[in-house]
């Protein structure tokens, strides 16, 4: 049993997100998508909502299931038994962070590989800080995320009166 941990703050996800998670599942037995408490990145969703967020939009998905996790990367990935992280790559952008982390994991576990998936080209440009920034300003977002996820933005957005 191959098993592969998508870890992420999903703040919210995206449909590029889903993209990745889709490819990983052809790859790997199971997924296991990771929602990061992220505390210090100030999240706009709460970790269990956007561990709702994840679970609806792969319930599709037999092989995948969605979960949370705080702590260390490495030591998530052990309990779960799983050899491999999955990490989105959009463009150089990111890579030299990425390049980091997959290191730095690989120093503190040299048993876990880290595997980078590149998104379908329409969604090189997305991200959640994006998504989240259009739909502030009362944009269309319907073609990057899910309508789900959309109606939580609406949701979570609406002006307080
Ligand atoms: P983190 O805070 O861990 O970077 P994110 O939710 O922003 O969490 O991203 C999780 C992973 O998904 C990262 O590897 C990121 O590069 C990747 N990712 C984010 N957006 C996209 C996208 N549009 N296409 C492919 N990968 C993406």
């Amino acid at each position: 049993m191959r098993t592969a941990i998508y870890p992420g703050s999903f703040d919210p996800l995206t449909n590029g997100h889903l993209d990745v998670v889709q490819r990983a599942a052809k790859l790997f037995d199971r997924v296991v998508v990771a929602v990061a408490k992220n505390e210090g990145k100030n999240p706009l969703f709460t970790q269990a909502e956007r561990l709702v967020l994840v679970k609806t939009a792969v319930a599709h998905l037999p092989n995948v299931e969605a979960d949370t996790f705080d702590g260390l990367l490495v030591e998530y990935v052990v309990e779960k038994k799983a050899q491999a992280i999955v990490r989105g790559l959009r463009a150089v952008s990111d890579f030299e962070f990425e390049f980091q982390l997959a290191l730095m994991n690989r120093k503190l576990n040299e048993n876990i590989e880290t595997i980078f998936m590149m998104p379908k080209d329409t969604y090189t440009f997305l991200s959640s800080r994006i998504v989240k920034e259009i739909a502030r300003l009362g944009g269309d977002v319907s073609s990057f995320v899910t309508p789900n996820v959309q109606l939580a933005l609406r949701k979570k957005l609406k002006p307080k009166k």
